[in-house]
């Protein structure tokens, strides 16, 4: 495990983006998952709620689409 490594997010203050994969398995657990900018966060519901991270946002432009 790296998450000592991970900065935590502050909860509900930005909503970021993560891979599909984490969201299949961490979410399960009640932990966090790691976001695309490298903050672990708890994935909510509410996701529209809240500003998307810039960094998230800026990385997940930059992945190929397919
Ligand atoms: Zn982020």
């Amino acid at each position: 495990m790296e998450a000592k490594q991970l900065l935590f997010s502050e909860p509900g203050k930005f909503s970021h983006y993560t891979h599909r994969k984490h969201l299949a398995g961490k979410t399960f657990e009640g932990s966090g998952v790691r976001s695309m900018c490298g903050v672990y966060f708890v994935p909510s519901q509410d996701h529209g709620a809240l500003p998307t991270c810039s960094t998230c946002e800026e990385m997940y432009s930059l992945l190929p689409k397919e």
